[in-house]
């Protein structure tokens, strides 16, 4: 404003004969404030401060009403504000000042020009009532100012809780966004958190919400460490076979504790396609030749050659002896894709089947379950699943086995079998023509049963793609979590990696910043943004 010579006057005697220098300044606190009193003394050429009776001070108290009548009329705290905005700024401030006497400004205009930061205009109407030309700005800047508050110096939003939250530059904000996440103190909260959380610490910016948000997905450890994703990215593409024996499931299940009295640990368990009809064996360790002597004597032996045999991808099944299967009876061996077991998900069912009927059959040791595998498949094939509405064994005998239960108290086939011979193969021949037609209702009952499983599945998709060049994350191996996985602290994720390649169905190669392939086939389902 240009004034050279300033008349003051104050209420307080002590801080006028002080200014004055009549008395020195004794108390520590008051020092910085006397010294900025005193730097800004120095600005004018000419400036007296005097004493004045606090009752007699009704010329500052009727400056200040006018200011803020000016300003704000139904505000009337924000008066006190602007009255005496340079006598009170809080000690710490001035005290970097003091250090460096040369900056008037306070520290955090400097930080960027004055048209950026978000607080300027706000600041800008509360004290000079200047509004910006834009009309819209106009009246948003208006709105907005009743909440805000111009204390020492600095912009103040007053919550709906009555606090007043300080506000922060952009710089300020990004600070305090990192200390409050992963500083001393931080939890690493989400972002909707990390701005409560904020606001209780007493801060506040405009896009506060969504810079938490922002802040807290991107945060490193955060994303290394987060929860698995259950929602399946992709749909369901169910396999859908017409007839028994063509393809087969293959799965290990183990290990399983405690071993067997023989040191059995792992079931190898086959399952049919189509008709549910299972094999399994128990095994010591599961190797590359017992898979392949598996398939030989209990599928092929048994059940003529399959036309594919699907699997996961571990080593034993991804090995030399089983491609030279492959070739010298001409089967397709397909992988589900990499650790997607609901793709392979008839070994999958089938093994939750077999255990449980299994856990109710061994004594109570559980030592003898190798013994009792038979019997459990044994009932696993003469139970209807609800899949086809038909056993196993009837879609691929063509009648019902004969039950112990049947001999010993004779059902009606049971008794004719018995007293009438001819007439019961006759009936039997009936039965194996009627075959074809079960298994064709069998198979259009297991497609509907497919769609259903297919549409609760798809329901809980949340599409999630990638394209090649994309920076992600993995889950990492192996991913089977249990309580005995030393490293808790062990992050869930690894990474980041690029995606070169792109499958259908949702699946990934993924390679390191040096492109050297690291995973060649990740379900979508394990991978996620970086
Ligand atoms: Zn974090």
């Amino acid at each position: 404003m240009h004034i050279d010579c300033l008349q003051a006057y104050g209420d307080s005697q002590l801080a006028v004969r002080q200014l004055n220098g009549q008395y020195a300044v004794r108390n520590a606190t008051l020092v910085p404030y006397h010294e900025r009193a005193k730097y800004l003394m120095s600005q004018f050429q000419d400036i007296h401060v005097s004493h004045i009776p606090r009752s007699e001070n009704d010329r500052a108290d009727a400056l200040a009403n006018l200011a803020a009548s000016l300003t704000l009329p139904s505000e009337r705290d924000i008066q006190i504000t602007v009255g005496e905005r340079h006598l009170l700024s809080p000690a710490i401030e001035r005290i970097e000042e003091v250090v460096d006497s040369n900056v008037i400004t306070s520290s955090e205009c400097e930080e960027e020009p004055d048209d950026l930061d978000w607080r300027h205009p706000i600041i800008e109407y509360l004290l000079l009532g200047k509004l910006p030309n834009d009309s819209r700005k106009k009246a948003e800047v208006r709105r907005r100012a009743t909440r805000f508050l111009y204390l020492n110096d600095t912009l103040y939003k007053r919550s709906f809780d009555g606090m007043l939250l300080r506000c922060l530059s952009k710089q300020d904000a990004t600070k305090a966004l990192h200390d409050t996440h992963a500083g001393t103190c931080g939890a690493h909260q989400a972002g909707p958190k990390l701005s409560n959380q904020l606001k209780r610490l007493g801060y506040y910016w405009p896009t506060m919400v969504r810079d938490s948000i922002k802040f807290a997905t991107t945060c490193k450890d955060c994303q290394l460490h987060g929860d698995f994703i259950h929602q399946p990215p992709q749909q369901l593409h169910p396999t859908t076979l017409s007839w028994p024996f063509e393809a087969w499931g293959l799965d290990v299940i183990g290990m399983i504790k405690p071993k067997s009295s023989r040191q059995h640990q792992y079931i190898l368990a086959a399952t049919d396609y189509f008709s549910k009809w299972a094999e399994a064996i128990p095994l010591k360790e599961v190797r590359a030749d017992d898979v392949t002597n598996f398939i030989r004597n209990h599928i092929i032996y048994r059940y003529g050659v399959p036309s594919k045999i699907i699997s996961d991808n571990a080593l034993y099944f991804k090995c030399k002896s089983m491609t030279k299967l492959c070739e010298k009876y001409k089967f397709q061996h397909s992988f589900s894709a990499s650790y997607n077991p609901s793709s392979n998900g008839q070994a999958e069912a089938f093994n939750k089947v077999l255990c449980n009927i299994l856990k109710k059959m061994v004594s109570g040791n559980k030592r003898d379950w190798h013994e009792r595998l038979p019997e459990a498949l044994w009932a696993y094939r003469t139970t209807i699943r609800n899949s086809t509405g038909c056993t196993p064994y009837n879609l691929v005998f063509g009648s019902e086995a004969v039950l112990p239960l049947e001999v010993q108290l004779p059902s009606l086939r049971v008794a004719s079998q018995l007293t009438n011979p001819d007439e019961n193969a006759n009936v039997r021949l009936a039965e194996l023509e009627a075959l074809d037609e079960k298994r064709l209702a069998a198979q259009q009952r297991l497609e509907i049963y497919q769609a259903q499983v297919a549409g609760a599945f798809n329901r809980k998709v949340k599409f999630r793609s990638f394209s090649i060049g994309d920076l992600v994350l993995t889950v990492r191996r192996p991913f089977v979590i249990t309580r005995k996985m030393h490293g808790k602290f062990e992050p869930k994720w690894e990474g980041p990696y690029v995606i070169t390649k792109v499958f259908s169905k949702g699946a990934y190669e993924l390679s390191n910043s040096e492109g050297k392939c690291i995973y060649p086939c990740v379900n979508g389902k394990f991978v996620k943004m970086f």
